[in-house]
């Protein structure tokens, strides 16, 4: 069965849709449909809002609880939208560490023709943008983005405008020999957010 959402650690995943605006080389979805041998995360349909919500319970047993999966969660910018706003309003929150975390390739503005950012305020405490390269060229070459080279550019913008709306922020790489790790480092400090880098879990995927 298709799994919506799949806990790992403290952590509550939330799975809403496969597809994406990049090919990245060392995307999970090209190699696996089972995620650590256990979650369906291929989606045969995508799910509803309501679902969502089902499918998460009671919110108080997770300190975070993760828009991630199979694909660019920001595609369903309305579900996101919808499924955080009743996390925030319909749930009586006792578990004061609980946040709402967002994991996105950062091309959100680029892919609905405008600034989608403003719209995630008070609903999304944390976002984690995939910056995966300190170029556009080498982006361009791993995560093959519909959208060419403008692609990286608009990544940048994109952190920069979730670091007036968004109260954590941080950038994310996946640690591949081919990413300069130091590069990207820098790029978070100049901008002043966290860095973080994403292990590379081929081994643990199964088809
Ligand atoms: S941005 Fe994420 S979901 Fe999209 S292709 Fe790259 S790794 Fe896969």
């Amino acid at each position: 069965m298709q799994a919506i959402t799949y806990p790992i650690g403290d952590s509550l995943y939330l799975n809403i849709t496969n597809r994406c605006t990049n090919k990245c080389s060392f995307c999970i979805r090209n190699k696996a449909k089972l995620f650590n041998c256990q979650h369906q995360l291929w989606l045969e349909k995508e799910p509803t809002a309501q679902e969502v919500i089902e499918a998460i319970g009671d919110p108080n047993k997770y300190d975070q609880i993760v828009f991630c999966g199979y694909g660019e969660p920001l595609i369903r910018l309305e579900a996101v939208k919808k499924i955080a706003k009743q996390l925030k309003t319909r749930f009586k929150i006792r578990n004061s560490k609980l946040e709402i975390r967002l994991d996105t390739n950062g091309q959100a503005n680029l892919f609905w023709g405008r600034n989608i950012v403003p719209e995630l305020k008070g609903l999304i405490d944390f976002i984690s943008i995939s910056l995966n390269t300190d170029n556009p060229n080498l982006y361009a070459k791993i995560c093959q983005p519909h959208f060419g080279q403008s692609g990286y550019p608009a990544i940048i913008a994109f952190i920069k405008e979730c670091q007036k709306y968004i109260p954590k922020v941080e950038v994310s790489i996946v640690g591949l020999s081919q990413i300069d790790k130091e590069a990207c480092q820098k790029i978070a400090e100049q901008l002043g957010i966290g860095f973080r880098v994403r292990p590379y879990y081929e081994d643990k995927y199964v088809r």
